[in-house]
């Protein structure tokens, strides 16, 4: 049975890995010229330039994604970085105990914890609850619930699901506190402080980071070396190796239809490949509104068609510089305040700067030079899409005057980057958008609010059409690359369902 997918992102080649797996001869059709969507990082001049990737969930066995990362490639082969820190952010106001305007967020957590109470012996209960919720979440056994799609399950199954019910309990009772709730019920200025700075002053659920911290402290959230490229390409070749193929430079226009069925597809350049199902590993919105012309839908996804109850993630600027010499004991990732306010063509003000510096990274630039980048995240995504068509030289102008402020700021933090930047790349979201097509340039999908722990907001199928189904980072809010491959992974366990298909997943840890 033939199955076209569209996109060549982490879910669409996981997906096309899992198919293959079972029996289905697939194809996939990208519009650009490279695998990975937003996982990706190119060369300039003798820099790699990276998205961004920073961790990945899973990175080691104690993480029950190792398990499905593992089914598709050998994760042995890829040497992962565990940092010593996940972040340092610099405050403003507060000290701590030793006069340091830096709070360190340690990856192991006894360290942390040491390091909170020495900063703050009288938040002792408030820190051994925050460090606590980080051990639960490390003891709870969640991988026979992984590898399975709920809606699949015979009664007799899910009554099993009972065992989990202290977990879904307890996630639901976690997933109310915020960084700024937790920092109130701090005494400590200096740990209030950075607790309210964690997602850069804005209040999100405290999970987003708890849940990958307790798993830095288990070595199973780390940095590939060698970034997205070593990580795509694994995943590529052995999509290859099992018989897959992909087209490059085959944007898809339309999904074909015919009595309530996806029949194939047709491509921008007029041709129409056929298949017997089609799955969809593109953005959710192009999928749904565009290629599909917003005849599949009801009232749950119409409203999120107009961004209802659930917030679009943030896209990016993402400033990439080239740097002709290196950072010993520098931060690899430091957040820090700036004297005054900078402010980025597409208005959004910024009074801190994220800095991140691949100096444990050394395949990314030659020796005795370094791979910086600073990212900034935005909401007005359209302002560069719009300005980018309608204006190109402005557009470019732009990127330039920005770039250049943001490496003045960075010579005044660090020093010595002016007269050593040899390479500058600025990524916007017009660049998100033209390479991925991820609806408002959002970096991975939706933005976990309230909804952090709801089911696929973007269904594997939707109403009135058989034969088509979808998987992406749109798929659970939070995205990300764990997201990618869980919801691949699914959508191919209901595809064989619904062709009689028995499903075979790939090398078993
Ligand atoms: C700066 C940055 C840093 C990040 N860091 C991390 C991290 O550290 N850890 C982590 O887990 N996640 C991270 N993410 C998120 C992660 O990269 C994404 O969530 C994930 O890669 C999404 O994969 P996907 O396959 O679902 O979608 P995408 O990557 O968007 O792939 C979709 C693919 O479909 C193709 N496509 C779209 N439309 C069409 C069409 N009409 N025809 C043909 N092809 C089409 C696109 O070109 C693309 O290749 C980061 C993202 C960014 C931007």
């Amino acid at each position: 049975m033939k199955v076209n997918i569209i996109g060549a992102g982490v879910s669409g080649i996981s997906a096309g890995c899992y198919l293959q797996m079972c029996g289905f001869k697939t194809v996939i059709f990208e519009r650009s010229g490279r695998p990975g969507g937003l996982c990706t990082s190119w060369k300039k001049g003798d820099y790699t330039f990276e998205s961004g990737f920073q961790w990945l969930l899973g990175s080691g066995p104690a993480n029950p994604f190792y398990q499905l990362w593992s089914e598709l490639l050998d994760m042995k082969s890829i040497q992962f970085v565990n940092h010593e820190s996940r972040m340092d952010i610099e405050l403003k106001h507060a000290r701590s105990i030793k006069g340091d305007s830096v709070f360190h967020l340690y990856t192991n957590l006894g360290t942390l914890r040491s390091y909170m109470i020495e900063n703050s012996p009288g938040d002792q209960v408030v820190i051994d609850q925050f460090i606590q919720r980080m051990r639960k979440i490390q003891s709870f056994e969640i991988p026979p619930q992984i590898k399975k799609v709920p809606a699949l399950l015979p009664l007799s199954e899910k009554i099993k699901y009972i065992r989990y019910l202290p977990l879904l309990w307890f996630l639901n009772r976690i997933k109310k506190e915020t960084n700024f709730t937790f920092a109130s019920k701090l005494k400590s200025p200096f740990l209030r402080e950075a607790f309210e700075l964690l997602f850069d002053g804005d209040e999100l659920p405290l999970m987003i980071i708890s849940m990958p911290l307790a798993y830095n402290d288990m070595h199973a959230s780390g940095y590939p070396l060698g970034g997205a490229a070593v990580f795509i390409n694994k995943l590529k070749d052995k999509y290859l190796e099992l018989g897959g193929s992909i087209q490059y430079h085959s944007p898809v226009l339309k999904v074909l239809t015919a009595d309530g069925r996806a029949t194939g597809l047709l491509l921008e350049s007029g041709d129409k490949v056929s298949s017997e199902v089609v799955l969809s590993a593109a953005d959710w919105y192009f999928t749904v509104f565009k290629a599909l012309d917003g005849k599949y839908v009801n009232k749950t996804i119409r409203s999120l068609g107009r961004q209802g109850k659930l917030k679009v993630y943030y896209s990016i600027i993402l400033v990439s510089l080239g740097i002709g010499r290196t950072f010993d004991d520098v931060s690899h990732f430091l957040r820090f305040p700036l004297d005054h306010e900078l402010v980025s063509p597409d208005g959004t003000a910024y009074s801190r700067l994220e800095s991140h510096i691949y100096n444990y990274d050394p395949t990314l630039a030659p020796e005795g030079k370094t791979m910086v980048s600073v990212c900034f995240y935005t909401r007005n995504a359209d302002y560069w899409v719009n300005l980018r068509e309608a204006d190109p030289d402005k557009y470019d102008k732009s990127k330039n005057d920005f770039a250049s402020e943001v490496i003045d700021l960075m010579e005044k933090k660090f020093g010595n980057i002016k007269q050593y930047t040899e390479e500058v790349d600025v990524a916007t979201p017009a660049t998100l958008s033209r390479y991925t097509n991820n609806w408002k340039g959002s970096a991975q999908g939706w933005l976990p609010g309230k909804n952090m722990i709801a089911q696929s907001p973007v269904e594997f199928t939707l109403p009135g059409i058989k034969n088509f189904y979808y998987t992406g980072h749109w798929s659970i809010p939070g995205g990300g690359l764990p997201v990618a491959i869980k919801s691949a992974r699914d959508a191919v366990q209901i595809i064989c369902r619904d062709s009689g298909q028995k499903f075979v997943p790939g090398n078993q840890v």
